[in-house]
């Protein structure tokens, strides 16, 4: 007999499974609301200038295509600290030697993520000393490099405690890291916002220095985010209970078009000293979605302040900074005509206003497994059970159909 005989077939992808159910339909009217992909108002993908001059520099520079450092390009992996982190908190940590991991001691993992695998990665310090960064393959290589890193050296118990609900793969990328998987409240079903007293409590209960995941801007599937003064008492709650503190960054710019803005709860973690795990995609907010492009990194000690090179920063970034802006605006702008289809031109008796409260790429809409049957098979538009619709599918075309056909299943 064959050596896998016994191998069981594995259930499809949840999300990359409607995209096939898609791309089967033949209606014209067809929308695919599943995958977070940002397609811009004509349906399509789109690649930012900032990309495109990028590719045209690569190809124009003849680059040779020799092996970089283990922790990836060092002046890519110091921009994307900058960039979460900001210019002061990275430029605070230089030319001070307090570092968290013994300076001998090279940590080798084996990553791999779905069908990418990379050798092995080392954890260099680079000229920022306390910031330890390494590029990795896009958003999930850097969560899968955090929960191996966390299961291999945290010295407590090594359970995450993640959202109810959350993203569809931090389950399975957590617990084949070899982590515990366990659950706080966040979404408040009733209010389509933040629960956040649950959200206290179940923090506060957990067992002290417990592992906390928490989506640093845009929370996916939900689109409803603490507040900065909720952020402000989470980072209190975490410190009291000596709780750590595992930021997934996925949608950095998407949340309110704002890099730093969107960048708070990390900042504000990072400076009141906790020592934090950050997983950066580049994914959405560059649009490198298939590039795998992201870095992780870990915050080793406490910060001081220095000098920033903030304008030196702002410089780099503007260019993305003013195209995410161009992304997140026009998520902004079907939101608020979705909502004002539904309830203007289809006198839908429910608000919708968690349409135009929720922010980044999704929106919950709360409906019911049942209802989002009715809206694929009914209306061909494709979205996940969960009743997670991606606003990028959302197109100026579309969205008043889409309306109608939630004001159908809905009434
Ligand atoms: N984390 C969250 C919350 C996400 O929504 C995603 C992608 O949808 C990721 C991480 C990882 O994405 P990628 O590996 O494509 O960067």
């Amino acid at each position: 007999a064959s050596v896998w005989a016994n191998v069981e077939q594995g259930p499809p992808d949840a999300i990359l499974g409607i995209t096939e159910a898609y791309k089967k339909d033949t209606d014209s009217k067809k929308i695919n609301l599943g995958v977070g992909a940002y397609r811009d108002d004509n349906g399509k993908p789109y690649v930012l200038n900032a990309v495109r001059k990028a590719e045209q520099k690569l190809l124009n520079d003849k680059l040779d295509k020799e092996y970089l450092p283990i922790t990836g390009l060092s002046s890519f992996t110091k921009e994307a600290g900058k960039l979460a982190y900001g210019a002061d908190f990275i430029s605070s940590h230089e030319g001070n030697c307090t570092i968290f991991i013994n300076k001998s001691l090279h940590f080798k993992i084996h990553v791999q993520t779905q069908s990418h695998l990379i050798s092995s990665t080392k954890f260099l310090f680079f000229s920022t000393r306390k910031v330890v960064i390494s590029q990795s393959i896009s958003g999930t290589g850097a969560l899968r490099i955090g929960g191996s890193f966390l299961g291999r050296f945290y010295p407590h118990a090594k359970t995450i405690y993640v959202p109810t609900p959350t993203w569809g793969n931090h389950k399975a990328v957590f617990s084949d890291s070899g982590l515990g998987v366990a659950q706080y409240r966040y979404f408040d079903k009733n209010t389509n916002g933040l629960d956040f007293n649950g959200m206290k409590e179940d923090i506060l209960s957990a067992p002290k220095n417990s592992i906390i995941l928490l989506h640093a801007c845009a929370h996916n599937p939900t689109g409803v985010d603490p507040t900065l003064a909720q952020w402000n008492e989470l980072s209190e709650v975490l410190k009291e209970r000596s709780h750590f503190a595992f930021f997934d960054m996925a949608y950095q710019g998407f949340a309110s078009g704002d890099i730093d803005r969107d960048a708070y709860a990390v900042r504000k973690f990072a400076s009141d000293g906790h020592q934090i795990i950050l997983c950066q995609s580049f994914a959405k907010n560059m649009g490198l979605y298939g590039e795998r492009v992201g870095a992780f990194s870990l915050v080793a000690s406490n910060p001081k302040e220095k000098a920033a090179v903030e304008s030196q920063i702002k410089i780099l970034i503007r260019p993305m900074l003013s195209e995410v802006k161009v992304m997140a605006n026009r998520i902004i702008t079907m939101r608020e005509k979705l909502q004002g289809h539904l309830v203007n031109d289809f006198q839908s008796k429910k608000s919708w206003n968690h349409i135009t409260d929720q922010i980044g790429m999704f929106c919950f809409t709360g409906l019911a497994p049942d209802q989002v049957e009715r809206l694929t098979k009914d209306f061909h538009v494709y979205l996940t059970k969960d009743g997670r619709i991606s606003m990028a599918g959302v197109t100026s075309h579309n969205v008043k159909y889409l309306a109608e056909a939630i004001h159908e299943v809905t009434k």
